[in-house]
């Protein structure tokens, strides 16, 4: 199965990061990323530290693989305070 994060990171409300497993390995995406929000990891698909992550998306353009997608959830609506009469 393919691994899948969802973290929260400063300046997106939230992400869900998914990197295949179709991933190569080439490194493509670890040298384009000029936040140095990707790592390598042995034998696996390169890690996303999502506090670092800016979602340019330059990693998922460069992917020949197409092993990156970013999904982003929209923050929630605020409840209403309290309780209210509408009549
Ligand atoms: S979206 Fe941009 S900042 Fe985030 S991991 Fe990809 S290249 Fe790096
Ligand atoms: S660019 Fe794509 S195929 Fe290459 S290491 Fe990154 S996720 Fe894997």
């Amino acid at each position: 199965m393919a691994p899948t994060r969802t973290e929260t990171t400063p300046t997106i409300h939230k992400v869900t990061v998914e990197i295949l497993d179709s991933c190569k390995g080439c490194g493509l995406c670890l040298l384009t990323c000029s936040a140095k929000a990707l790592v390598a990891a042995p034998s696996r698909p390169p890690k996303i530290l999502t506090q670092n992550c800016t979602g340019c998306l330059d990693c998922v353009d460069v992917c020949p693989a197409g092993s990156i997608s970013f999904y982003y959830e929209a923050p929630k609506e605020k409840e209403p305070r309290g309780k209210g009469c509408l009549q």
